[in-house]
């Protein structure tokens, strides 16, 4: 429990009846108002004797008061304000200064103790303090005896009750995360996140639920109860699932694989490439570039061509939530699947920018693999990772753009004098490879 935010339960001792000096008393005229007292003598006489009488023990009982509270301003007689904190159960009671030329020094030589009702071990407040603080136990009625000594010395009984304490029923692990079921119903706090990114919400008044993120996330979760109690859960939430990104695949069979990107331009050249050597390329599509040319990719399709995903509108996918996120994954593979008859299993980020989040998009878009690269193809110049010679298990990048099949050729003849072979893009092409760690440079 702690003890931060005091919360419900502020009392203060009971004013005295009457209303204080100055308000209208019931059954007294105002100062100035006629009393109406020149009525002719009628049978009503009786009720306006009763009336007077009433009128009379009024102005009794308030001069008797007055009297009392003109006695208080006399002596300088102090206050007592208390509040129950039901995060912490405890009750903190004050003494404060009364009124008149004394108050202040009667309250510098007044002492404040308090005792549970039929103990006789009182909590006595530190010399000099005006405040005390004392435990009260949950879930219970106490009656505290607080008692002033000094000068003008009295004593008053509080009768004090703490709500029950807010105790944590079960923590379960459920597919998006920890639900934790409270005994008493709870306060909700909009927005609040466990380990900065799992975010807390409230799916009954007794739960709260804390959601998956990419991290794994353990900690502790701080409930407050509505009556203001409040408990710690301790939870461990798993990561989301994610999906590897890799800049490399297998260099079995002296393998090298040639992606192209995007998807504006399509080209006649490297279609006719495809059919006639029978040329293995990947196309990272984006879904609005893709649905300009249905026709195009439904050939490129038949020509053995493989559809990868490359999002529905080329967003930096590291800037967005993970919500938006694997909306980019999912709704372009849907798209990709309809249009061509088979969904993708690849993706790749827009300027190959990744991080845990885009990962775990991926999976939940229902990729199985992102694919980076190592090399890429521009203005019909090749440029590996390392600056040498293509290698076995390259990822060579190029993009859909006039003079796409001129570049082809170029990058045909400098795979065949490396003795390299392109190959088909699948999940099976990245067993046994380390993924990529650090986003990449490029488009
Ligand atoms: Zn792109």
């Amino acid at each position: 429990m702690t003890s931060t935010a005091e919360a419900a339960g502020t009392g203060q001792e009971p004013r005295p009846g009457p209303p204080p000096p100055g308000e209208p008393v019931p059954g007294q005229p105002l100062p100035g108002q006629p009393t109406g007292g020149r009525r002719p003598p009628s049978a009503r006489r009786r009720p306006l004797v009763v009336a007077a009488a009433a009128g009379l023990v009024v102005v009794g009982l308030a001069v008797a008061w007055m009297g009392q509270r003109a006695e208080a301003i006399a002596s300088g007689k102090p206050g007592l304000v208390w509040a129950l904190s039901p995060a912490s159960n405890t009750v903190t009671v004050r003494l404060t200064a009364g009124s008149g030329p004394q108050a202040r020094q009667v309250l510098a030589h007044s002492r404040l103790s308090v005792a549970e009702a039929g103990t006789r071990h009182p909590e006595k407040a530190p010399a000099g303090s005006r405040k005390i603080r004392v435990p009260v136990p949950p879930g219970k009625r106490t009656q505290l005896m607080v008692r002033v000594s000094g000068p003008q010395p009295f004593q008053r009984a509080l009768t004090v009750t703490v709500p029950p304490p807010l105790r944590i029923l079960a923590v379960r692990r459920g597919p998006h995360g920890v639900l934790v079921s409270a005994s008493s119903p709870l306060r909700g706090q909009a927005g609040e996140l466990l380990c900065g990114t799992d975010k807390v919400s409230f799916p009954a008044a007794t739960q709260a639920a804390v959601a998956k993120s990419p991290e794994r996330c353990r900690g502790r979760l701080r409930l407050t109860a509505r009556d203001g109690e409040r408990a710690v859960a301790r939870v461990t939430v798993p990561s989301l699932p994610e999906i590897p990104l890799y800049a490399f695949a297998s260099p079995a069979g002296r393998a090298v694989y040639i992606t192209v990107d995007d998807g504006w331009t399509p080209s006649a050249q490297v279609l006719t490439i495809m059919r006639r050597t029978h040329l293995p390329v990947t196309a990272f599509l984006i879904a609005q570039a893709a649905e300009r040319n249905l026709p195009y990719w439904r050939a490129f399709a038949a020509a053995g061509g493989t559809i990868g995903d490359h999002t529905v509108s080329h967003p930096v996918m590291t800037k967005l939530t993970l919500t938006q996120a694997a909306t980019q994954w999912g709704q372009a593979r849907e798209s990709l699947g309809r249009w061509f008859g088979r969904l993708p299993v690849l993706g790749r980020p827009p300027y190959g920018a990744f991080n845990p989040t885009v990962e775990a998009a991926g999976y939940r878009g229902g990729l199985t693999t992102l694919v980076g690269w190592s090399a890429t193809m521009t203005a019909n110049h090749i440029q590996t990772w390392n600056g040498k010679r293509l290698e076995a298990g390259e990822i060579v990048l190029l993009h859909w753009v006039p003079g796409l099949g001129h570049e082809m050729v170029t990058l045909l003849k400098a795979i065949h004098a490396a003795h390299l072979t392109p190959a088909a893009l699948t999940s099976a092409s990245f067993t046994g490879i380390a993924p990529q760690q650090r986003s990449l440079d490029g488009d």
